[in-house]
């Protein structure tokens, strides 16, 4: 008998996994290049080709026992301090090795973060619409999930709502900007009225409260907009970030935490970062994908391939009547559907399109279009939206 968490998780988690189930069963079916599959957040570019000439570097140059043998469950010192160096030179911070303790990727940056941080009771508080997972790693710490409710239709978030919902039992909240899954970018202003709050909130519950910043999606932004750097902002900020996306290495499993000297008990929660980091069983970042990526820190995917999507979608979807939110980054098209977005999804299958309910995010009405696939998926499925379109106004008029 396992146990009772694992059977929610398991429940809970069925709904994405019976999509990939279904959109693999359509292929056979249908054939593949008639499915329109929308539903995963998985780069379809490959990755710079400097990422292939820096893994054969580091098999040439590193000394084989040091590179695939234990280190620092933090990871390698001379990698974190290049790293610290870089974020420096692009944002004016000043780190060093001893603030970044590289991950498993953001998902474990996320959940060693929580785990350093949470007591079962505390409270993260999120603002939807949000990536689902956070609901597991609360759950996994014991922890309480709050959802402040979108702010429709900027999808900046609802300040109103948040100072309200606020309380002393609030000890983390999550930001995600680009967002997954509106696509949205917190504009400075935001930034700056969240820290204001916080730091008012802080002050008058006399506790610490973490803002813990996913930046998976940081360096896909599209033209010249700014992604503010949070740490500047708020000092009790910790920065997740993943080279997942930014260099398509989702399946390497790399990315790293900033943990500032600023942040409330800093000592601690950096000897807390590193102890998770060893039981939660990561026991440290994979050694060869740390190198690589220490020698790739400037490297990035053709981000003009996803902008070429995104216009695609944006444009061809919302000249045949479909609302959507404008994406400044990340890989997402948020489309408000006229129907319930459960429904709405359900329909979207009789087309072979395969799309991922608002619901899963906190936000019901709308869904989610993942648009890291081939310009030809794009080009197969605006004339199905039009004609689900079309459906779905036949059957509000019977
Ligand atoms: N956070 C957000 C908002 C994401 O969209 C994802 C992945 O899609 C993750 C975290 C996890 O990313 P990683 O692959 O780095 O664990």
């Amino acid at each position: 008998m396992i146990s009772k968490k694992m059977e929610d998780f398991i429940a809970n988690g069925s709904a994405i996994r019976a999509m990939f189930e279904e959109g693999k069963q359509m292929a056979a079916i249908y054939g593949a290049e008639n499915v329109c599959d929308f539903s995963l957040g998985n780069p379809n570019l490959p990755p710079p080709d400097t990422i292939k000439k820096a893994i054969l570097e580091v098999l040439d140059e590193e000394e084989p026992v040091e590179l695939h043998g234990y280190m620092n469950n933090s990871g390698y010192e001379d990698v974190r301090e290049k790293i610290a160096r870089s974020l420096n030179d692009r944002f004016g911070t000043s780190f060093s090795q001893k603030n970044i303790v590289m991950t498993v990727g953001a998902a474990a940056g996320l959940n060693v973060a929580f785990k350093t941080l949470l007591n079962p009771g505390d409270e993260i508080m999120v603002f939807a619409p949000f990536f689902g997972e956070y609901k597991n790693y609360a759950i996994s710490c014991e922890a309480d999930i709050a959802v402040v409710p979108a702010n429709i239709p900027s999808f900046q978030p609802d300040f109103e709502s948040f100072e309200k919902m606020l309380n002393p039992k609030t000890k983390v909240v999550i930001v995600n900007t680009p967002n997954n899954p509106t696509g949205v970018v917190y504009t400075e202003e935001t930034i700056i009225k969240l820290a204001d709050i916080l730091n008012k909130k802080q002050k008058e519950f006399n506790t610490d409260i973490y803002l813990v910043s996913d930046e998976p999606y940081r360096e896909l932004v599209y033209g010249d907009i700014d992604v503010p750097y949070i740490t500047k902002y708020y000092d009790n900020t910790i920065v997740v970030y993943s080279y997942s996306k930014s260099l398509s290495l989702a399946g390497e499993r790399i990315g790293y935490l900033v943990i500032p000297e600023a942040v409330a008990d800093f000592e601690k929660v950096s000897a807390g970062a590193n102890m998770a980091t060893r039981i939660l069983g990561f026991v440290n970042a994979p050694s060869l994908m740390q190198k690589v990526v220490a020698k790739c820190l400037d490297s990035k995917v053709d981000i003009d391939f996803y902008d070429k999507n995104r216009q695609a979608l944006y444009n061809g979807l919302t000249v045949i009547g479909y609302e959507c939110t404008y994406p400044d980054g990340a890989f997402y098209l948020w489309v408000k559907t006229p129907i319930d977005d459960n429904e709405f999804v359900k329909m979207a299958r009789k087309y072979q399109i395969l799309l991922v309910p608002g619901t899963f995010f906190g936000c019901p009405g709308y869904i989610r279009i993942a648009y890291c696939i081939s310009p030809k998926t794009i080009e197969t499925a605006l004339p199905k939206f039009e004609a689900l379109m079309n459906e779905i106004k036949e059957k509000i008029k019977a």
